[in-house]
């Protein structure tokens, strides 16, 4: 796939864009990796201005420039920025709302920032609609012109891995003027680009699949042009603080630069983990966006290349107890919370999410890593019950 940019022109695909982290080099050593930032404070020109543009830390950092540039050209977007966390960048978005107003968010979606929507942002004034967004008369229904301001989708949804129709939620959405924000977190820029789709906001948490080795906490926006409700996002971060230390900056850059191949690999070992497990006799069903008789497997197809994610579920024969007993008899795989990790991650996930979680309590998530497939099999294999 060739990218398109609306920002400037960068005639090579992805796979090269990340290995060379768009081919920047150091104007000043010549270096092939580019220098950390570590001034929190930057000196005004001799007409009192800021040459540079660099003010201070708390807002910007020269360090984040060459991940956003390169999160813009994987995303297709104009601007992005770099965030502290995922949450951060999740949270910036509706903060970035006004109290009153309406947002459709999805039914199924990561736990954390439904339980910040349901016990900060319901109390700061803002009005939700939580919405099973696999149906399109729903989202259609929950819209309230003049009033949603916002359609938060979160696509694969975790931990379902529920699949939502970009192109059919943009176009509903953007009838009653309301923004679409993607948490594409799950599906990487790899495999789904929101905004060529017609979505306005895409969200990572760059701690998970763009980084990729469990060692940085980040998160990222990316848009598809410039406006004041952007503008407003990023003053958010920039008085809040909500911003990465140089340091993990640049570490997340140096791991995208083998996003490609991991991302790759990852779907690959994912895909036969699916297909092997939904044959054996104690996992009662198997979520992934790959199996032809997921419910989204079509819509996935539609909108995603390359691949269907390193992410999948299991449902296990027994219950709570004998999913917790499964997670708890792996030796491979390890059992921690997060994903996108180059290492393999299984979890429980209806203890981590407590009452009033969708998540069936007999459901075991599975963030797929890069290992060898076959001892992943083997592992869950002689973790599962032979009864
Ligand atoms: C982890 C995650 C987040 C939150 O990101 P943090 O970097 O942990 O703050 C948001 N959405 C999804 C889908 C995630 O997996």
């Amino acid at each position: 796939m060739t990218i398109k940019t609306t920002s400037f022109s960068y005639p090579y695909s992805s796979a090269t864009a990340v290995a060379q982290a768009l081919g920047t080099i150091d104007k000043e050593s010549q270096g092939v990796v580019l220098p950390i930032h570590v001034a929190t404070t930057y000196i005004r020109g001799v007409d009192n201005s800021y040459p540079t543009g660099n003010v201070y830390s708390r807002a910007d950092n020269p360090t984040y420039k060459p991940v956003e540039q390169l999160l813009c050209q994987l995303e297709q977007g104009e601007q992005a920025l770099l965030f502290s966390s995922g949450m951060a960048a999740a949270t910036s978005v509706f903060l970035a709302l006004q109290p009153g107003d309406h947002v459709i968010v999805p039914h199924i979606m990561y736990w954390a920032l439904r339980h910040w929507l349901l016990n900060f942002a319901k109390d700061w004034g803002l009005q939700f609609s939580f919405v099973d967004m696999t149906q399109l008369h729903l989202v259609k229904q929950a819209m309230q012109p003049g009033k949603t301001k916002l359609v938060w989708l979160e696509t694969p949804g975790n931990p379902l891995w529920t699949i939502s129709d970009i192109t059919e939620i943009v176009a509903l959405a953007h009838q009653a003027d309301a923004w679409v924000a993607v948490d594409s977190t799950c599906a990487t820029p790899i495999l789904s680009q929101p905004l060529a789709l017609g979505a306005d906001i895409v969200m990572h948490s760059a701690t998970k699949y763009l980084n990729g080795h469990s060692d940085v906490i980040a998160g990222a926006l990316i848009t598809a042009a410039d406006h004041p409700y952007w503008q407003r996002i990023r003053s958010i971060r920039a008085q809040l603080g909500a911003v990465p230390s140089p340091y993990d900056a640049a570490q997340l850059l140096r791991g995208m630069r083998t996003l490609h191949l991991r991302v790759k690999a990852a779907c690959e070992n994912a895909l036969f983990l699916a297909e092997q497990l939904q044959q054996h006799p104690q996992i009662k069903a198997v979520l992934y966006p790959g199996l032809p008789n997921f419910a989204g497997y079509e819509v996935a197809c539609k909108q995603m290349s390359g691949g269907f994610g390193g992410m999948l579920s299991i449902q296990v024969v027994g219950g709570e107890a004998a999913a917790i007993h499964v997670a708890a008899n792996t030796k491979l795989w390890k059992r921690a919370t997060s994903l996108g990790g180059v290492e393999s991650l299984i979890e429980h996930r209806a203890s981590v999410e407590g009452a009033g979680t969708p998540c069936p309590s007999d459901l075991l998530r599975l963030s797929a890593g890069i290992e060898d497939k076959h001892e992943l099999l083997a592992d869950l294999l002689q973790a599962l019950p032979s009864r």
